[in-house]
């Protein structure tokens, strides 16, 4: 339990909704946001932990989340952050688009202060509601000195995750969030708050005034008719990102989409359909790796395919060059 100071410094935590605000309605057997923030009733409770400030920002259901919210989140974190009285923050979530919002922070906030960002899975009345813990361990985390300068992390199930690698892996466990092929970077007892891997190296961040690029994610699938690409190509796109077979191949019927698409001057970020491992140019058979390197699209790892759809918008909203971007993927 945190001493408690004179005028000590303050998180600041932002509520947007998702289940961690929501109620299980009995009579309609559905769960949905309430008629009061449920999460007011916990500040008694965190005020044992830390200095804070609780503000609703949003009440929305994360599918609602659109990117443009995203960044008039990152701005209120921005503008915050240059408060001496502020040491960190939290960030309630739906957990459906948590990961792309903590990732669009992670690429957009300006500061060295803690950035936390959790959810529920189980609403406020149901039996073994997790908001409440999660909420806790996210203030732990927060007022932490180790979690300076690391970014966006996801704090959920007593783990820390990193924005860049953590997923959403299942639709009602409370471990839904999992960091594949990397891990957590750090864990939560009753004690101590503790990190297993190194801050990871961060660039400047990037500084933006719109999210509104077109940006549309698809997935390779057998057989996939090229008429859907057709009609893409009279779209107006700003990006496209493309979750392609195993180490980054497509059906050979899709090359001459991208083919025009890049005479179009329509960037290509590729990532896999496969949530471990590299896409690389590897296989020289008709939409194999070979081609696509050769046509110029942009291998992208790391990510999985709504974060690099996530990081595309960014980078082309703050003006990345075309050869620049090969780079930052
Ligand atoms: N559908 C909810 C949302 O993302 C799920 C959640 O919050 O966990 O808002």
């Amino acid at each position: 339990m945190a001493a408690k100071q004179e005028n000590p410094k303050k998180i600041i935590i932002f509520n947007t909704g998702g289940t961690i605000a929501m109620e299980v309605d009995e009579s309609t057997d559905s769960v949905r946001p309430g008629e009061k923030q449920p999460l007011h009733t916990i500040e008694p409770m965190l005020s044992r932990y830390a200095a804070f400030e609780m503000i609703d920002l949003f009440n929305m259901p994360s599918p609602h989340v659109t990117p443009a919210d995203m960044l008039a989140l990152a701005r209120q974190i921005n503008e915050y952050a240059t408060r001496p009285d502020t040491s960190g923050f939290v960030v309630t979530h739906g957990t459906d688009t948590l990961e792309e919002t903590a990732y669009f922070l992670d690429l957009t906030i300006a500061t060295n202060k803690p950035v936390v960002i959790t959810g529920a899975m189980r609403s406020s009345n149901e039996l073994g509601a997790d908001g409440p813990v999660n909420l806790i361990q996210s203030v732990r985390v927060a007022s932490s000195s180790e979690s300076k300068g690391r970014g966006a992390l996801v704090v959920f199930n007593d783990e820390i995750h990193a924005a860049k690698y953590v997923t959403k892996t299942h639709t009602s466990n409370v471990a839904t969030f999992q960091s594949p092929q990397v891990g957590p970077v750090g864990t939560i007892t009753k004690k101590t708050v503790s990190y297993s891997q190194p801050p990871a190296v961060r660039t400047q961040p990037f500084e933006i005034h719109a999210a509104s690029r077109n940006v549309p994610l698809i997935k390779m699938v057998t057989g996939m008719d090229p008429a859907w690409f057709l009609w893409l190509l009279q779209q107006k796109i700003d990006g496209l990102v493309v979750e392609a077979f195993g180490a980054g191949n497509v059906p050979p019927a899709i090359l001459p989409i991208f083919e025009q698409l890049t005479v179009q001057g329509v960037p290509i970020v590729m990532v896999s359909r496969c949530y471990n491992g590299y896409v690389q140019d590897l296989y020289g058979y008709e939409g194999g790796g070979k081609q696509l390197k050769k046509l110029g699209i942009i291998f992208c790892n790391g990510l999985n395919g709504q974060k690099a759809r996530i990081k595309l918008i960014v980078a082309l909203e703050a003006g990345v060059s075309e050869t620049q971007l090969a780079e930052l993927f």
